[in-house]
């Protein structure tokens, strides 16, 4: 007896021990895999005339076993592949389960996934009989939950698999035996595995009345092999069939996901190319969406034949997280992975695709807009990404997608409404960055400016202000840091003041400067200030949340520096301390500039530079 994986053991359990309600999916997720067996060996059929074509998936349930049979002859598996695919809980489920250990469990066992191990829900005991197309032997794969699973040699004819679930025993609250009744499974069949393009043909009896009187009717009983699905996929359908529905149905089916897509997009294009799709926007990113484990891509069919399960060709990195299917009479049937790259249908496809997608994304944005944020908040850095990537190259396609939160609205607002509300003579958006908006909006910066009533964008992505950099202005606006040394929101009448001030105070600004070193280039009043009495700002290109950016990156070497300005409020009454300090008492003004310069780095979300210094500092002002 093999034993399965730890973590697969403990999902296991949970399945197998589920409350989940809804444990009728099993049937929808073993015929999709039947499906998906059939689509391969489908596809080596257009070139090897061995195989046998006439594909199907048989149901058969037997009462006196209590068993339910889902046979199919799609590829098969061989002992590898069964010991792969079956000894083990798919790998994006084990990381959820260490990810959301405490949440909740059936959340928990719709997210890795309703597979094949959905059957222990209904099964106390699961066999599979599979020979693989292009293999002699066959194996026979037997479990009964968590204790393990064996792998034995068994006798098979034909390729492809069966898989027998011994159905629980009836419960009070739940009757198992319901899976062997052909009303109950026709009904699943019709309700979740309608579109599956092979046929799922099942043996049924039917009552015939034949003779007899009102109360003693005579019936013949006959048994006959029926298909129970319409075998149209639904791209196939028209428009009128296609409901919300029903492509949500697809969805969760298709692409394993247990919630509802935020949007399911259904189009027949007619133009340079033809082709058929089925498009949608998830409602949560993969847990490795993020990752370079992420494969994005759209599966592939040529006239209904599948042909690639993720073609990545067919979408833009930046939309990586749409899911979809497109199927196209236009390709070529032998292409293969090399060719595909250079392919002008490829191509136009993908061209036309990414439109789609836009003018949806778009829609989207106008009509649904609570809908478009949900979306924004899981793909957004995505769609950031993709501006910044290549230089910049995509960023007037996709400028108009980003949101970013608002001071004055309180919630997330595009670019465009930025400019719409900015203030008579505003010239420049104004953004200012940090690690979160609860840390953006105590930035000793803001406080100004928002008393003085402008709006300001707060990023807190790292990517964010790469985007601003890249994108360089929206609609002729230039963007413009809260933190960067030129920012002022001050009318003439003020400038000419604090330049008066700058001028009265400029030996003891160079004195501070002095004690400070190289730690900043500049030591200058502000009038940016409320009531913080210093700030930290950039002069040069590279900005502090930049600096900050760089230094996270893999092998940093630290090199990478903003040109810091010390600020100090020219309201504040430390200005008049200061004074006296430099008049007085020069090894005291030393202790202040170290005092406020670390004080100004904490403001700013950076790590105190000199804590040894900082702290005598500090002890010697106060005892
Ligand atoms: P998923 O379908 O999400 O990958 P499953 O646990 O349902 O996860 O299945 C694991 C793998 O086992 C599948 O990816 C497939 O390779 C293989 N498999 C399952 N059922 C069959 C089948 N009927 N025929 C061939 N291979 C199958």
């Amino acid at each position: 007896m093999k034993q399965f994986k730890t973590e697969s053991k403990r999902i296991l359990d949970l399945m197998i021990n589920s409350i989940y309600t809804n444990k009728e999916i099993f049937l929808r997720e073993l015929i999709s895999n039947a499906s998906d067996a059939i689509d391969k060996l489908k596809f080596i059929s257009l070139t090897d005339n061995g195989v046998n074509i006439d594909f199907k998936i048989f149901i058969k349930a037997n009462k006196t076993d209590r068993t339910l049979t889902i046979e199919d002859n799609g590829i098969g598996m061989d002992e590898a592949t069964l010991e792969k695919n079956l000894g083990t809980i798919a790998e994006s489920g084990t990381l959820a389960f260490k990810k959301e250990n405490q949440g909740e469990e059936n959340e928990l066992i719709g997210q890795f996934g309703v597979g094949f191990y959905s059957a222990f829900m209904v099964a106390d005991k699961i066999e599979v009989f599979s020979k693989a197309y292009g293999k002699e032997d066959a194996f026979k794969w037997e479990s009964k939950g968590v204790e393990g699973y064996q792998i034995s040699k068994t006798e098979k004819k034909d390729v492809g698999t069966k898989i027998v679930l011994w159905l629980k025993e009836d419960t009070e609250d739940y009757k198992y035996s319901d899976f062997l009744e052909q009303y109950k499974l026709s009904a699943l069949i019709k309700q979740y595995s309608d579109y599956i393009r092979y046929p799922i043909n099942m043996e049924m009896s039917r009552r015939r009345l034949i003779d007899g009187t009102e109360e003693n009717p005579q019936y013949e009983e006959s048994v006959s092999e029926e298909t129970l699905n319409s075998m149209v996929p639904l791209w196939k359908k028209t428009k009128s069939e296609v409901t919300k529905e029903s492509l949500n149905e697809f969805y969760k089916n298709e692409f394993h996901d247990y919630m509802d897509a935020l949007k399911g997009i259904y189009a027949k294009i007619e133009g340079a190319v033809t082709y058929d799709t089925l498009l949608f926007f998830p409602s949560k990113a993969p847990i490795d969406y993020y990752s370079k484990d992420y494969k994005k891509g759209l599966k592939l069919y040529c006239n209904g034949v599948m042909i690639m399960e993720k073609c990545e060709e067919l979408i833009p990195d930046y939309f990586g997280f749409v899911r979809g299917i497109v199927d196209s009479a236009d390709l070529s049937l032998n292409i293969s992975r090399e060719i595909l790259q250079q392919d002008r249908q490829v191509k136009a496809i993908a061209n036309s695709i990414e439109k789609k997608i836009s003018s949806e994304l778009k829609k989207l944005m106008e009509e649904e807009r609570e809908i478009y944020e949900k979306l924004f908040a899981e793909f957004g850095l995505s769609i950031k990404f993709g501006v910044y990537a290549g230089f910049g190259m995509n960023k007037d396609k996709l400028k108009d997608f980003l949101m970013f939160y608002s001071s004055r609205k309180e919630k997330l607002v595009t670019l465009k409404e930025y400019v719409e509300g900015m203030q008579e003579g505003q010239e420049e958006i104004y953004y200012a960055c940090g690690e979160n908006y609860q840390k953006i909006a105590k930035l000793p910066q803001i406080e100004k400016a928002k008393e003085k009533g402008y709006e300001i964008l707060y990023f807190k992505d790292g990517v964010d202000e790469f985007v601003a950099k890249i994108l360089i202005d929206y609609e002729g606006k230039k963007f413009k840091s809260v933190a960067e040394s030129d920012f002022s929101l001050d009318t003439e009448e003020e400038k000419t003041q604090l330049d008066q001030k700058r001028e009265e105070y400029k030996d003891m600004l160079s004195a501070i400067k002095e004690d400070l070193g190289d730690k900043v280039k500049e030591v200058r009043l502000t009038s940016n200030l409320k009531t913080y009495p210093v700030c930290l700002i950039a002069s040069g290109d590279v900005s502090i949340e930049m600096e900050k950016v760089f230094a996270s990156m893999p092998n940093a070497d630290g090199r990478i520096k903003a040109d810091k300005i010390l600020e100090i409020s020219a309201t504040h009454s430390i200005l008049k301390t200061l004074e006296e300090a430099y008049k007085s008492d020069r090894e005291r003004l030393k202790k202040y500039s170290v005092v406020l310069y670390e004080q100004a780095r904490i403001l700013e979300g950076l790590a105190i530079e000199n804590t040894e210094e900082f702290v005598n500092s500090l002890t010697d002002i106060i005892k």
